[in-house]
């Protein structure tokens, strides 16, 4: 008899160790490979999962194995591509299975459906080349004409080996300075192979679309794929298959699209590298940044960092030459760097009185100078921007008589007041943590007072004040509530790029990767709730929001006309964030917090990682936590040079009545963090069904290089 076929394969479950199912070759129709996705029996169902191993032996007993029930219509993952989700897997601890098949679109998940899609590709492909011929990318030129420092940064990347070589290189320059001809350009050259493909991150899908307009001037001769979180599951599911075989010769997508098997990857492109949203917030806690470098130093193949604002690991990087450093320090078009202005508002001169003439007739929050200066820009017939990191009407609903104010009963958060929209819906008290939504009381709830009052301003009061100050303007407001409504976000940025809008109000999602032609002026509203937190990065984060934010202030002005303003109204203007950004010294901040950080020995100097825990009570999360630290000193396990923190709730303590705390644990040794991370993993696991603990059903979590904090 000949010797039974076994293979492990791992599912989608919080699970360290795959499974062992009988391989039958006459049944199956194919060979076993590692890297092949099936359907096996689960549990009392059954799960697809992955093919991690093929031999002819069994822990268990074999007579008592089960067989795997179905082979998905797909090519095996190529080697590097496992070798990828198994570095994912150990670095950031998190079973196989639920590394990659969290990765695959959901179309390839369904095994009642694996028959039809060999059809379904066929069709596609048909319906595409017809397409491909339509799609519009008008107003699109590949920019022909670099100017010196793009030219001279594109020769030294032309001059990158793309085979059997890494290297990573940080291009830093400021918004406008053209780092994105630089790229495409040099990835024409890479692509000049037949078989090539490259893959070039953006942060997030708001980006996409005029990128990809962009990318497609580029080469119009080449297959490109876009995957984000908005693209369809089924357009999703081909795009990913033809990026898979290799068919799809430009990548072009979120950090979702960091994990797609690619078998003739020769370039990556990270744009806006900096970006927070690489970072993924739940499973398996990955930066798609940091992946793709790890990528390409496995694939020994170039790639390419881009910013305007470096993170400050990256700018360390490039610092100490272990990344090549290329710089844009002029403006593509001729147009200047914005005028920065900071309003200090505890100025008394800064503010209107009360029965001052000028004083706009709303209740207009605004500054003296801010409020001249756009009224200024409405006579030169220039478009301004105002921003908010609030959406909404008002942060607060409360009560004058007895200080009762809208906290959310699930959540230690204030629930915010919407009003009533263009969609006739009422006025709300909405929760932006857990999703409650309540109608707004008549009156107070605690002491019956009738006369509530909207504490603080959002997006929409924000923009019913803008039109009562200047009632002849055109306003639109742009926030993710005005784009999920009639109009895409596409739209509304039309509205802008075509002249429709004179002051348009919203949040930071305004600022992010759109060329605008006519904003003379740019005001931040509310940068001072972002300077203090208990997050060590929270300044970081600021300046690089407020640079992008300054970026949209006089790029390529049409008339010859240099930059715009931008006007900041804080009541810290020393505050070093302020103070670089007037000066346009982004690498003097860098340079700053990366001595702050030295001296305190926080990230880069030093790896991080998080543990979670979430109860029904503060004192059982804390508790979990705190057993936890005691059981690792017992065991010897804390070390010289492992600092291991009391636990603490977290800074959003209660979301949907979950209380969350959480243990920092940190070392300037990356291998001895790990060897710990994986030591707590089995010691949780040993008593844990999945990640929730078998006692006292405590949910945690190991997160690696957490981002916030
Ligand atoms: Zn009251
Ligand atoms: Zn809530």
């Amino acid at each position: 008899m000949p010797s039974p076929i076994v293979v492990q394969v791992v599912v989608d479950k919080p699970l360290s160790q795959g499974f062992d199912y009988l391989w039958d070759e006459k049944t199956l129709g194919v060979e076993p490979k590692v890297g092949q996705l099936v359907k096996v029996p689960f549990a009392r169902s059954s799960a697809v999962g992955m093919v991690i191993k093929v031999s002819t032996h069994s822990d268990y007993e074999i007579d008592k194995l089960k067989s795997v029930a179905q082979v998905a219509p797909l090519p095996p993952f190529d080697p590097a591509s496992l070798r990828l989700m198994n570095f994912a897997s150990q670095y950031y601890i998190h079973g196989l299975g639920e590394t990659i098949i969290p990765t695959i679109p959901q179309m390839w998940k369904k095994p009642f459906d694996w028959e039809k899609i060999p059809k379904k590709i066929s069709a596609a492909k048909e319906k595409k080349k017809e397409q491909e011929k339509d799609e519009a990318t008008e107003g699109y030129i590949a920019e022909a004409q670099l100017n010196q420092a793009q030219e001279s940064a594109l020769e030294k990347l032309r001059q990158l080996k793309s085979e059997n070589s890494f290297s990573a290189t940080l291009l830093q320059g400021q918004t406008g300075s053209g780092k994105t001809a630089v790229f495409l350009n040099w990835l024409r050259n890479i692509l000049e192979s037949e078989s090539a493909q490259v893959l070039i991150l953006v942060p997030e899908i708001n980006l996409t679309p005029q990128l990809e307009r962009r990318v497609r001037a580029y080469f119009p001769d080449k297959k490109m794929v876009v995957l984000h979180s908005g693209v369809s599951e089924s357009k999703r599911g081909l795009a990913w298959y033809q990026a898979f075989t290799g068919d799809a010769k430009i990548i072009l997508g979120t950090r979702l699209a960091a994990l797609t098997p690619l078998p003739n990857l020769r370039a990556i492109v990270v744009d806006e590298e900096h970006d927070s949203s690489y970072k993924q917030q739940d499973g398996i806690r990955y930066s798609a940044r940091d992946l793709a470098v790890w990528r390409a130093h496995d694939l020994k193949i170039p790639i390419l960092l881009s910013s305007a604002t470096p993170s400050l690991e990256t700018w360390m990087a490039a610092k100490a030459g272990r990344y090549q450093y290329l710089r844009l320090d002029q403006r593509a078009q001729g147009a200047g760097l914005p005028r920065v202005h900071l309003i200090n508002t505890r100025d008394p001169q800064a503010q209107f009185s009360p029965g001052d003439p000028d004083k706009p007739e709303s209740k207009l929050s605004f500054s003296k100078p801010l409020v001249k200066a756009i009224a200024e820009n409405l006579q030169s017939k220039k478009q301004s921007l105002v921003l908010i990191n609030r959406r909404g009407y008002s942060p607060v609903l409360s009560c004058n008589a007895c200080a009762w104010l809208s906290k959310c009963n699930q959540c230690s958060s204030y629930m915010v007041m919407h009003k009533a929209g263009a969609l006739g819906r009422k006025s709300v008290l909405s929760c932006h943590h857990c999703g409650l939504v309540k109608p707004i009381p008549s009156h107070c709830p605690d002491c019956g007072n009738v006369d509530l009052k909207a504490l603080g301003q959002g997006t929409q009061k924000l923009e019913d004040e803008v039109e009562i100050a200047w009632p002849g303007a055109r306003v639109l407001r742009v926030d993710t509530d005005s784009s999920r409504k009639s109009k895409g976000a596409e739209e509304l940025f039309q509205e802008i790029h075509e002249g429709k809008v004179d002051i348009v109000v919203g949040t930071q999602m305004i600022a992010k990767g759109h060329d605008y032609q006519n904003i003379g002026l740019v005001a931040v509203l509310d940068a001072d709730s972002r300077l203090f937190s208990q997050d060590f990065r929270a300044a970081e984060r600021l300046f690089a929001q407020l640079v992008q934010v300054a970026g949209r202030a006089g790029r390529a002005s049409k008339d010859g006309e240099l930059a715009g303003d931008v006007y900041i109204e804080t009541q810290f203007s020393e505050a070093p964030v302020f103070q670089y950004l007037l000066r346009h010294d982004v690498d003097g901040f860098l340079a700053h917090i990366a001595s702050e950080r030295d001296e305190a020995k926080l990230p880069p100097y030093s790896y991080q990682s998080l543990i979670h825990s979430e109860a029904k009570s503060l004192d059982k999360a804390i508790g979990f936590l705190s057993g936890l630290k005691g059981r690792l000193k017992a065991l010897g396990l804390i070390g010289p040079g492992l600092r291991v923190y009391d636990p603490v709730p977290k800074s959003m303590m209660r979301v949907a009545g979950v209380e969350r705390a959480q243990l920092v644990i940190e070392s300037e040794d990356r291998r001895q963090l790990q060897d710990v991370l994986e030591a707590i993993d089995r010691e949780l696991r040993a008593n844990s069904q999945g990640r929730i603990s078998k006692q006292d059903r405590i949910r945690w979590l190991i997160e690696r290089d957490p981002i916030s904090i």
